[in-house]
């Protein structure tokens, strides 16, 4: 805890686009509460003097996609009692994570030729393959909302929690039209629920940024993209997009399309 009772904070990036920060920054209207809240001693994207270490809080944002990232991690973790990961990149891979569908030595080449001998980049894991992490706000980016809930919480020694329903539950209750209804390869039925059904309110197809729900059923959403006429190549993009790194992925990798 820093001296004024609050506990220390971090929020730290690994790779990604730095967006689920930038969306920390955006949350205008309660900034200023969270920072009654908590103590912000380290976040190199806003502040000029940062501290290193120890925190009561950790918010990892990032994939683990270099080795120096890995040390990186594990040092955070070390340091901090409570580590949260935030956003699709920290919680499942993410966007990044469509790396690994390449060949690796081919794309170090292919962007840098042959000066490719300083880049330690690995096969991009979530957060959770190399340490222990207490909770996960998924997302692309993570939720605000959700993040200010989720320093309340922690604020309160609670562990943040995230729904565990489908992204469609949000749409009954919002009462949108079925977009599978309208023709679009909608993920909602197999996506984890929390962003109030963003996409689908506007009529655009979920894309799953916030990664499968717990004992997800791929073969029932593959059978209805199929039979909307989507190809097995589709099917395996879209599923692959934001989480190609986690164990669920990795089950449906063996679905055969
Ligand atoms: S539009 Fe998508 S998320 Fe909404 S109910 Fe249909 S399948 Fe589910
Ligand atoms: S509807 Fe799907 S793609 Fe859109 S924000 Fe929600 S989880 Fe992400």
């Amino acid at each position: 805890m820093s001296d004024n009772g609050k506990p220390k904070v971090g929020i730290f990036g690994l790779t990604g686009c730095a967006g689920c920060q930038l969306n920390i920054l955006n949350i205008e209207d309660h900034l200023l509460d969270i920072l009654g809240l908590v103590d912000i001693t380290t976040w190199v994207m806003a502040k000029q003097e940062n501290s290193d270490g120890p925190w009561d809080i950790a918010f990892v944002e990032g994939s683990v996609a270099k080795e120096s990232e890995v040390e990186r991690v594990k040092k955070i973790r070390e340091k901090s009692d409570v580590l949260i990961a935030i956003g699709a990149c920290a919680t499942h891979g993410g966007l990044p994570a469509i790396r690994n569908m390449r060949d690796i030595e081919e794309m170090k080449e292919t962007v840098y030729g042959e000066q490719t001998s300083h880049l330690d980049v690995i096969p991009i894991k979530p957060v959770s393959h190399y340490v222990d992490v207490d909770a996960e706000l998924p997302g692309c980016p993570m939720d605000k909302m959700e993040f200010v809930r989720a320093v309340m919480a922690l604020a309160m020694k609670k562990t943040p929690q995230v729904p565990n329903y489908s992204v469609c539950y949000e749409c009954r209750v919002n009462e949108n039209p079925c977009l599978l209804d309208e023709g679009k390869f909608c993920m909602g039925p197999v996506t984890q629920a929390g962003c109030d059904s963003l996409c689908p309110s506007y009529g655009a197809a979920c894309e799953g940024c916030r990664g499968p729900i717990a004992q997800v059923n791929w073969g029932a959403e593959v059978k209805i993209l199929k039979e909307m006429g989507a190809t097995a190549d589709q099917i395996r993009r879209k599923f692959l997009k934001y989480c190609p790194s986690t164990a669920d992925m990795e089950d449906f990798q063996e679905l055969t399309l």
